[in-house]
């Protein structure tokens, strides 16, 4: 591909049991701030975005709302940790499509709704050795 067809590293984002507790912890040792909390419906979790300083790549803590969330499944597998990383992207349908084009395994071949009225879709781990990457479309003013 001649042309990179993502942006910034927007969070990485950590699977937790006790969401209130871990933001406490992050906020007063690392000095992040809470941007944005939000419960997704669609992937039955509840969600904090924490920020630094200078507004860059952020923190997004995920503890499940529900026994058959994913995260839940995560944390029973694995534990609490890093859960996947996320990039921006601007359209997020185009670059499935290229992805698509090139063989790469999807988890959503199609954006769902994700925080902040973004959209966003999944790359397989198996496709990216061993990493959840999610892709996010932000809503655009
Ligand atoms: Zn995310």
């Amino acid at each position: 591909m001649d042309k990179g067809i993502l942006e910034n590293l927007y969070h990485v984002a950590i699977a937790v049991n006790n969401l209130s507790a871990v933001e406490e912890v992050y906020t007063t040792a690392l000095g992040l701030r809470v941007e944005h909390r939000e419960v997704v419906e669609d992937q039955k979790v509840k969600t904090s975005m924490l920020v630094p300083k200078d507004g860059g790549t952020a923190i997004e803590l995920l503890e499940p709302t529900s026994e058959d969330s994913p995260i839940s499944k995560f944390l029973e597998k694995r534990g609490e940790g890093i859960h996947h990383i996320c990039y921006k992207v601007d359209d997020i349908e185009s670059v499935l499509a290229k992805l698509k084009e090139q063989g790469v395994r999807l988890i959503d071949e199609t954006p769902r709704l994700g925080a902040y009225n973004s959209r966003v879709a999944f790359i397989h781990p198996k496709a990216m050795n061993g990493v959840l990457v999610e892709l996010a479309e932000l809503k655009k003013d």
